[in-house]
């Protein structure tokens, strides 16, 4: 039987553009390891540690024996770098030797990993092979850092960020939109700006910070001053953001799932381009690229088959709340990056699942509900359209079905249609209704049925008379 030549402890994360690398563990989780709004290493396997040499050379080996044409390696854990210089080009000389085709070799960074590395320490690894460093500047906010607990400053990054710079490596910068809440949200936007111009990172990116496991650590460090910015307010942070960027050539992107809007571009050609686009999701959300993008950024809940992780406290109630720990889930961001992720099993219990963690939750009737029922074309031809209360839009079709039982024990009717990974959003009562407004009677095996058509399928609601 073919068995992976590495032998991960899991969880192991890499950045995306990594997905065609070798992930290569040199330590295990985070050196640092106390940032609020990170549950990255919090586990107790990935309690960190450097591995040992021996252990590494061995993956290497066994790597080089089974896999063949390896190109790009990606050091792990969170922060390879914290490893003193002589070990990295110990490690990128073993790379080398057994990867003959070897291009790059990239690796997470904290700041802090680089205050003791000299510019021509880094020259040296980069002769050896490193190319990329992945650096979480989260903030250039001295305030927003400090509450979250980064064990940096705006001066630790930049001076890091510069070092990267001069020793000729490439740098790919990652930024959290919403982490200073709305009171920090100006000084976060511009002082992340100012921070980026300083050090003008090759590449740019913005996540939307969420908690999967909840916001009481994260509120630790600000207290009840945490108010979380509504989409509309992540907006304006991102506004604010490109309006102070003054980047010569560098590659922006904000495409993650947990990104409302897609912005793809090099800065500073592109930065009026993008301005228009976040201006336009704030004036008139109706007329930008919302919704379509983020429904392509579903995640492949399909492939991911983690252990039961345990019970969250988290109920969805029949009138569409969601209920954590006693309170509901205020925040938008949230809810619809949940739905995202959740999945009914064949037990018939609802998971909320990632790559490593599968959590249980009730739901009291279908996890979503639909309304707004829009009808476009007549006859075979026509499409019904419905938005749930995550803001997706849904076409009854193929990919998204229409069924009409009932509930158990009774009569009333139960409209669903079927979103993803078994998880229905229901029709509430008005849009039911503006749904019968639609229903045409056909035989079907010689008896009248009714129904609606859209795109071209005949969806059964009833009998006919
Ligand atoms: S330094 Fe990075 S990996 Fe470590 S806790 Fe902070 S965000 Fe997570």
């Amino acid at each position: 039987m073919y068995s992976f030549p590495i032998d991960y402890v899991e969880p192991v994360f890499r950045p995306p553009s990594e997905a065609k690398s070798l992930i290569l563990p040199v330590t295990n989780g985070c050196s640092w390891n106390k940032c609020t709004f990170c549950e990255m290493y919090t586990q107790p396997q990935k309690k960190f540690r450097a591995r040992k040499p021996d252990d590494v050379l061995q993956d290497i080996q066994n790597s080089a024996r089974s896999l063949g044409g390896v190109r790009r390696v990606f050091l792990a854990d969170g922060d390879a770098m914290v490893l003193p210089t002589r070990r990295l080009l110990e490690i990128l000389g073993q790379l080398r030797e057994a990867f003959p085709d070897l291009q790059r070799v990239s690796s997470y960074c904290l700041p802090r990993n680089l205050a003791k590395k000299t510019v021509e320490e880094l020259a040296q690894l980069k002769e050896a092979g490193l190319q990329i460093l992945y650096v979480g500047m989260e903030s250039g906010d001295d305030e927003v850092l400090r509450r979250v607990n980064k064990g940096e400053t705006w001066e630790s990054t930049r001076s890091a960020l510069v070092k990267i710079r001069e020793a000729g490596l490439t740098s790919s910068v990652m930024v959290l939109n919403g982490l200073g809440g709305e009171s920090l949200s100006r000084q976060h936007a511009i002082n992340t700006a100012t921070l980026c111009n300083e050090t003008q990172p090759d590449y740019l990116s913005t996540l939307v910070v969420s908690f999967p496991q909840g916001e009481e650590r994260f509120r630790e460090g600000f207290g009840d001053d945490f108010v979380p910015l509504s989409q509309q307010g992540l907006f304006e942070e991102i506004r604010l953001f490109l309006e102070h960027l003054e980047l010569d050539k560098t590659i922006f992107r904000s495409d993650h799932a947990s990104n409302y809007l897609v912005l793809k571009g090099t800065l500073g050609r592109d930065k009026q381009k993008m301005l228009d686009q976040v201006s336009l999701a704030i004036t008139n959300p109706g007329a930008a690229p919302l919704r379509a993008e983020w429904n392509a950024g579903n995640p492949p809940l399909d492939k991911w088959n983690p252990e039961l992780s345990g019970d969250m406290d988290l109920r969805i109630t029949r009138d569409g709340q969601w209920i954590f720990k006693g309170e509901p889930l205020a925040r938008e961001a949230i809810v619809r990056l949940f739905s995202t992720i959740l999945r009914k099993e064949e037990d018939g219990e609802y998971y909320l699942v990632t790559p490593v963690e599968k959590w249980r939750i009730r739901v009291e009737d279908a996890p979503l509900l639909a309304h707004s029922l829009q009808v476009t074309g007549e006859g075979d031809r026509q499409v019904i359209s419905l938005t749930t209360n995550v803001g997706e839009t849904l076409e009854i079709g193929q990919d998204h079905p229409l069924e009409v039982g009932t509930y158990p024990g009774s009569d009333e009717p139960r409209p669903v249609v079927k979103v993803r990974h078994g998880v229905d959003a229901r029709l509430v009562t008005a849009a039911y209704y503006d749904l019968a407004d639609h229903v045409v009677e056909r035989n079907e095996g010689g008896h009248p049925t009714l129904g609606v058509f859209s795109h071209g399928i005949f969806y059964k609601i009833g009998q006919g008379g």
